[in-house]
């Protein structure tokens, strides 16, 4: 059993019992959602969301709420030089924990922060600082703050293991900080994801501790190793390629853990119920764009 599925929207009446359905025509049984657009902070109040009704359908198609992932919109940022800038990121990300306990996720993905303005040293002691106010202000939650391996590009923070260590190592509720591995993002920063995804997970191990790892997002890249890019390909598609991709879905440590595709639109049509065959028939189709795209033609 695996524990796959990918980003799906939130939006419109349905809202998080929208999400779910999209999951279930994937054949998923994991998904991870934006409570809002990625690029704004303006949200719903959560009696809009459909909770009660989304937890309802989950249940009856075997979605566990632990494989349920949110992630905060990517705007904010928690090393932001200016005061104001950094407690308007604590106070949305602390609205954001209480939307994800409401709506019964595990865990929210958060990207740690830019260093703009200030040396890197300093931009993770605000982010340590900004998560620590916020594991404070929702003390009686469990949702975990997972932080996303970055691919560099700009100023992110985030981009070696041993900045996230370095994150790590000063929030003081370790049991709710964890760690979201993407593997688009650690081939772009300069790990070999392609040939050494062992070996990568041993160095993390020894730097982090793989038991940190609470989320894969597993996503092929458009630019070769160390480009600093970020821009995702679709699976088996790009530079890491199908079979690395799918060593990692599959890795013996790493059975428990919801793997995520992030991977772009096709012709503007989703990919990943495709993906999802791919995955699971562990057999690489090299005409899967075609077909999206003809079938988008068709409609
Ligand atoms: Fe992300
Ligand atoms: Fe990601
Ligand atoms: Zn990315």
């Amino acid at each position: 059993m695996i524990y796959l599925g990918s980003h799906v929207s939130m939006k419109g009446d349905k809202m998080y019992l929208g999400s779910v359905e999209e999951a279930i025509s994937y054949n998923a049984n994991a998904f991870m959602v934006y409570t809002g657009a990625p690029q704004n902070t303006r949200r719903k109040p959560i009696e809009a969301l459909k909770i009660a009704e989304a937890q309802k359908l989950m249940q009856k198609h075997n979605i566990k709420l632990s494989n349920v992932i949110i992630h905060a919109p990517y705007i904010m940022n928690l090393a932001n030089p200016s005061l104001e800038k950094r407690n308007f990121a604590i106070d949305f990300l602390t609205s954001e924990i209480k939307r994800s306990a409401e709506m019964g996720a595990g865990q929210i993905v958060v990207h740690p922060g830019s260093a703009v303005g200030s040396s890197r040293e300093q931009a993770i002691i605000w982010i340590a600082e900004g998560v620590n106010e916020v594991i404070k202000k929702t003390k009686d939650l469990k949702v975990k703050i997972a932080l996303e391996t970055m691919a560099g590009k700009g100023n992110e923070v985030g981009r070696t293991f041993e900045e996230l260590k370095g994150i790590i190592d000063l929030v003081k509720e370790k049991s709710r900080v964890s760690v979201c591995f993407d593997t688009c993002h650690t081939h772009d920063s300069g790990y070999d994801i392609k040939t050494g995804f062992r070996d990568v997970i041993k160095h993390f191990d020894k730097v982090v501790g793989k038991e940190y790892i609470s989320v894969f997002h597993i996503n092929d890249s458009k630019n070769e190793r160390g480009s600093r890019k970020d821009r995702h390909e679709n699976f088996g598609f790009g530079e890491i390629g199908f079979k690395a991709l799918l060593e990692v879905v599959y890795h013996e440590d790493f059975t428990q853990i919801p793997k995520i595709l992030e991977s772009p639109y096709v012709d503007d049509k989703p990919p990943y119920k495709e993906e999802i065959i791919m995955i699971k028939e562990r057999k690489f189709n090299p005409s899967m764009k075609e077909q999206i795209s003809q079938k988008a033609e068709e409609k």
